[in-house]
């Protein structure tokens, strides 16, 4: 017999998002159901926002019933949901072997973006970041991908429309590409989420090999690498997992993907106080982009509990920002929303762990 623990439920069923085509067109023909069925399905999923089988009722009552019993819809429960004044929402979702993730709704005026994890923690270790301090725990699988796509756009009201999704919360996407593309095919698909290709964005730490693979399925989604320093010594420094690898075969592999994919890269860079935040730093990083159809994406500092960095000075940001301007290049400065709610990576999911701990103790 399995016991399942409080938090290790059980799930006996397939989870019809890790495979949606696929489960339903073998299932639906051994029920003797057209492959309309399965349009249906995807429009109430979809479209309809339904939460449940039962809510699909132009599949009979039988029909629904049965499909509820060979599939799960959802496998996650929500652990939290908060939401700040801004507009942002925030998911932590518990997974069924206890792991936790988070992704996130932001409301920027008509747009509506969803940021989605793509591991439980993290393996590549950047130093400020909350959600690598305890590494890697999984890879999510590719229905755990396209169910907080799922659970997000159902925070939306009737006459709101998803816009945007940013592959930018916990976990390094290019280190889970099998289960990611997928999951992105649903999001682009016009019976799927129908969010162009064009208006979902990929951040990577910058790893090649997955990048030219990224390149060759198509180049289809924007790219986003994570740089956070200008020169060799001190990327070691900020993002271990780069050791092995240089800012100038991270850049090649990104102008390969603008060469196929015509789409303006963004270079992002988290501003750490007194560490790669002088006027000497933009100029090292305006240099080093050069005249590459660039945006630089500069991301004051989250604090992270436990972690020792600071954010910047507004003046220290602004000289920041007036460097990379007066060198030509793009900027955009994100404005921190959502801080209120712990929006940056990983770091709802660490003070909720750490609290557990301390309840524990
Ligand atoms: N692994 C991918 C995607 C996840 S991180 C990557 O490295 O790009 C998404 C972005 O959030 C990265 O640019 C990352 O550097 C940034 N980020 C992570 N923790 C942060 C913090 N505490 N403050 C500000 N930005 C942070």
């Amino acid at each position: 017999m399995t016991l399942a623990t409080p938090q290790q439920k059980i799930v006996r069923v397939p989870h019809l998002l890790n495979a949606i085509d696929d489960s339903l067109a073998t299932w639906l023909k051994e029920h003797g159901q057209g492959a309309y069925r399965a349009t249906q399905i995807r429009h109430w999923l979809f479209v309809r926002r339904a939460s449940d089988f039962q809510e699909m009722t132009e599949l009979g009552q039988t029909l629904r019933n049965e499909l509820a019993a060979e599939f799960s819809l959802w496998t996650t429960s929500i652990v939290r949901h908060t939401q700040a004044d801004d507009g942002t929402e925030k998911l932590l979702l518990a997974l069924t072997d206890g792991g936790q993730i988070e992704c996130v709704l932001l409301r920027d005026e008509v747009r509506r973006t969803i940021c989605i994890s793509t591991q439980v923690g993290c393996g590549m270790g950047c130093v400020f970041c909350a959600s690598g301090l305890d590494g890697l725990e999984r890879n999510l699988t590719t229905g755990e991908i396209v169910e907080q796509m799922l659970r997000l756009l159902r925070l939306l009201g009737p006459d709101e429309r998803l816009s945007h999704v940013v592959v930018m919360g916990m976990g390094e996407p290019l280190a889970n590409l099998d289960n990611l593309l997928p999951a992105l095919d649903e999001a682009s698909r016009e019976d799927g989420l129908g969010i162009s290709a064009r208006r979902i964005t990929i951040s990577t730490v910058g790893l090649p090999k997955p990048m030219r693979r990224l390149a060759d399925a198509g180049a289809r989604y924007r790219l986003a690498v994570s740089l956070h320093a200008p020169n060799e010594a001190l990327r070691r420094e900020i993002v271990p997992v780069g050791e092995k690898i240089s800012l100038a075969e991270i850049l090649a592999e990104a102008d390969h993907y603008f060469d196929l994919s015509g789409r303006q890269l963004t270079f992002e860079y988290v501003l750490l106080a007194g560490i790669n935040d002088s006027p000497e730093h933009a100029h090292e990083l305006a240099r080093l982009l050069g005249r590459r159809t660039a945006l630089g994406n500069v991301i004051p500092f989250n604090p992270v509990s436990g972690l020792p960095y600071r954010t910047p000075s507004t003046s220290a940001r602004q000289t920041f920002r007036h460097v990379l301007e007066d060198h030509g290049l793009a900027v955009r400065f994100r404005h921190k929303k959502g801080d209120a709610i712990d929006a940056a990576c990983g770091q709802l999911r660490r003070r909720t762990l750490q609290q557990i701990s301390s309840l524990k103790a």
